[in-house]
């Protein structure tokens, strides 16, 4: 027996969950798959190694779609400063400056996404398969995706949702093809208890090797990320954790402070990926899925989420108006709000991945220059700012604090 469903969005990460989450309570009939529950969270635990930091549109999003009050009910931190610099230009941008709170928030991902997972089984409209294997996706231009579960399920659908992260299966059966490169950099993540209490500033430094920044965590904790070549890392990650601490000292600015304990390391390669189109008919890319973008002003998630909240807004005002939600036109509605404004934030993250790591004296003169004039010039200081909280622009309703439903 085949179970027809108007959407079926595969991964439950924080981006399909916030897909589902956007869709609940509306007419549609919804499926998530995901592999596996994250594990329960409890107060007490050491916070994950895998944490992002959120900015104002996320939580906007998160707010709209019911989830945010699960991420404060559990664990988040605050932070109103973030602090840029390198040799000589230095920067610091301040929430106050735009008389907001907050400049975002460092949250684990598990947080984000058992907070969106529990919000799905309030709504009727909305089933979670999980723990759930996918055995086979039928695809064919012309005919209703179908899902063949490990349990002999047989899911159809006139939408199927790739949220299923950076190596999408989804994606590569139905043949949606990427860019991408890697920076040849990997990134070391250290988790820490430091001696200062918890912090409300995150800071990034500049070095030839790359950058070094700082995320505050709840209470005396903190996540630090060490960017460098994939030896260096390799290097530093078969240390004692004594020893990474040592070098850890005598390599990271002195606002760190005193580290403590080094309590947990995890690396990630880092590269760029652009799917070339994010849909066919009957099928649609979000999130990781759709692209992977150098973790450096910690936009990921960010630009995943508004992709939920897009797609979201045009799968309901399709069906609204009785159109086929599957047809290429509408899913290319929610590509031409998204595509375009990821490409620029990819973009603007290679810029800076790439003046940061030239050492090419004109260049240095220059961005030392622009981080100088970006201390100096207020407006332009705060147009960044309100770029990488998510306030500035095409953004889609749920961001804006509008319903969709
Ligand atoms: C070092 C580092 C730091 C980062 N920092 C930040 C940051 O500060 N801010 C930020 O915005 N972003 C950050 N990011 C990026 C962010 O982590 C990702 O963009 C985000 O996790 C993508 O979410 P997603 O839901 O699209 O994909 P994923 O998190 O990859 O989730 C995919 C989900 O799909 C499920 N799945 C996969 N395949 C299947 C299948 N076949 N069947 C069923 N389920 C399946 C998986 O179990 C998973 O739950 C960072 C990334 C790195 C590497």
């Amino acid at each position: 027996m085949k179970e027809n469903f108007d959407v079926i969005v595969v991964g439950g990460g924080m981006v399909g969950a916030a897909v589902a989450c956007s869709l609940g309570g509306s007419a549609l009939k919804v499926a998530v798959i995901e592999n596996a529950l994250p594990q329960v969270f409890a107060p007490e635990q050491p916070h994950d190694l895998r944490v992002s930091a959120l900015s104002i549109a996320s939580k906007k999003i998160l707010e709209a779609v019911g989830a945010w009050g699960g991420i404060v009910n559990r664990r988040l931190c605050p932070f109103r400063r973030m602090r840029v610099w390198e040799t000589a230009g230095d920067t610091e941008f301040c929430s106050d400056d735009i008389n907001y709170p907050e400049l975002g928030y460092i949250v684990e991902n598990r947080v984000t996404q058992l907070a969106l997972l529990d919000r799905l089984r309030d709504f009727d409209n909305v089933e979670l398969m999980c723990p759930a294997a996918i055995n086979k996706i039928n695809y064919s231009v012309g005919s209703s995706p179908e899902v063949e579960l490990g349990d002999g399920r047989v899911l159809s659908a006139k939408v199927l949702v790739a949220a299923d992260g950076g190596q999408s299966k989804v994606r590569q059966v139905v043949g949606l093809g990427v860019t991408s490169w890697d920076y040849n950099q990997h990134a070391l993540v250290i988790y820490v208890e430091t001696d200062y209490g918890q912090q409300d500033i995150t800071w990034q430094r500049f070095v030839p090797s790359g950058p070094q920044a700082f995320l505050p965590l709840t209470g005396h904790y903190g996540s630090i990320v060490w960017y460098n070549s994939p030896d260096e890392v390799g290097r530093l990650k078969a240390l004692s954790n004594d020893d990474l601490l040592r070098e850890l000292v005598a390599t990271f600015p002195d606002c760190l402070g005193k580290v403590n304990a080094i309590l947990g390391t995890a690396s990630f390669p880092l590269k760029r990926q652009h799917a070339q189109s994010y849909v066919k008919p009957g099928v649609v890319l979000v999130g990781d899925a759709a692209h992977m973008i150098n973790p450096l002003a910690g936009q990921g998630v960010n630009i995943g989420l508004l992709d939920a909240a897009a797609l979201a807004e045009v799968l309901i005002d399709a069906s609204r108006q009785s159109h086929d939600l599957g047809d290429l036109s509408v899913l290319r509605r929610y590509e031409k709000m998204r595509r375009h404004e990821n490409l620029k934030m990819m973009t603007v993250m290679d810029v800076f991945y790439r003046v940061f790591s030239n050492q090419v004296l004109p260049v240095k003169f220059l961005r030392n220059l622009g981080l100088g004039l970006a201390e100096r010039i207020l407006p332009a200081k705060n147009k960044v700012m309100r770029n990488a909280m998510g306030l500035e622009g095409n953004l889609p309703k749920l961001a804006r604090g509008e319903p969709i439903i």
